[in-house]
């Protein structure tokens, strides 16, 4: 596995294995590698002759009271397990090297972003948006693979690439769990030990809603109410929001008859988790955000 550092040095790599002919899959994340991550990478090893994995904690999608500064970081750790995947090609830039000065311009999503984790983290999606052009602009990737961990964030990408032409395939990739459930997320780290131990619930309200729906149940008012006593009861955490709502258009419903994404994030002490499940309808529309 080759170690980039610098935009000059990782265009040197993506030209020779173009001039190869080679096909080029793109992992990007922002470290702290667990499994999730690991997967996305199998996935794009599977599926490319080339697999490009960046490490990059994106200043521009951090709000002025968020974690930032103290996101976990562990390089030698992240490179050790990227090898072990089989990724050819680690890109490792500084904040200096992405944003040699304030941009002079950045992008702006319109869509899909008045809803779950866009009410309350400002400029977030804008700021994911800007730095995945530039990444794949850089990295010229045939695929990019992104998780349904961070469903919003996916479609979002997929609202990116549609609106801007931009020449690459994106592949959602399911989410990777703790045996009791929980969504891997470098941010678990962060939970106190009883914090950990109620964390499941999320997942246990949201499987809720998925068997009800499965069940037949379609009124999105009292799907949400149970999953939200749930979740009250038993997750130990201040809720931030718990929706239903389609997907990948992330609009309110009254009553579930398409494809729908059911959506929570909770607050806990020093960790703030998002998780969801996507259900598929039958007879709907199929789902772009696959
Ligand atoms: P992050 O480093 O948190 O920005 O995540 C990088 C990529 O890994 C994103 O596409 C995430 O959606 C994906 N990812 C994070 N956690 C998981 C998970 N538990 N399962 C699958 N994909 C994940």
């Amino acid at each position: 596995m080759k170690i980039v550092r610098t935009i000059s040095g990782l265009k040197k790599e993506i030209r020779a294995a173009q001039s190869a002919g080679k096909s080029i899959g793109f992992v990007p994340t922002m470290g702290f590698l667990h499994e999730g991550h690991l997967t996305l990478a199998r996935q794009a090893r599977s599926q490319n002759d080339v697999v490009v994995m960046s490490i990059f904690v994106n200043p521009l999608q951090f709000g002025p009271n968020e974690d930032f500064e103290r996101y976990p970081r562990d390089e030698e750790r992240d490179t050790r397990l990227a090898g072990e995947v089989g990724v050819d090609l680690l890109f490792l830039p500084s904040v200096e090297e992405m944003y040699p000065e304030e941009p002079a311009v950045t992008l702006t999503v319109h869509k899909r972003t008045n809803a779950l984790c866009g009410l309350s983290r400002e400029g977030h999606f804008d700021g994911v948006a800007t730095v995945v052009m530039k990444l794949f602009h850089l990295t010229e990737a045939d695929r990019a693979y992104f998780g349904k961990k961070d469903a919003q964030q996916l479609a979002v990408i997929h609202g990116l690439v549609d609106a801007l032409n931009v020449p690459i395939e994106i592949i959602g990739v399911d989410t990777v769990r703790e045996p009791d459930g929980l969504a891997k997320s470098s941010r678990n780290v962060y939970l106190l030990p009883e914090e950990r131990e109620k964390a499941p619930a999320i997942y246990k309200a949201l499987g809720l809603i998925k068997q009800s729906v499965e069940a037949g149940e379609t009124d999105v008012a009292s799907l949400k109410q149970k999953a939200r006593y749930v979740l009250e009861e038993e997750a130990g955490a201040v809720i931030d929001y718990l929706e239903i709502l389609s997907y990948p258009a992330l609009e309110p419903i009254e009553k579930v008859n398409e494809t729908i994404i059911a959506a929570a994030a909770v607050q806990y002490k020093q960790a703030r988790l998002i998780d969801n499940v996507i259900l598929p309808v039958k007879g709907s529309a199929p789902c772009t955000a696959q």
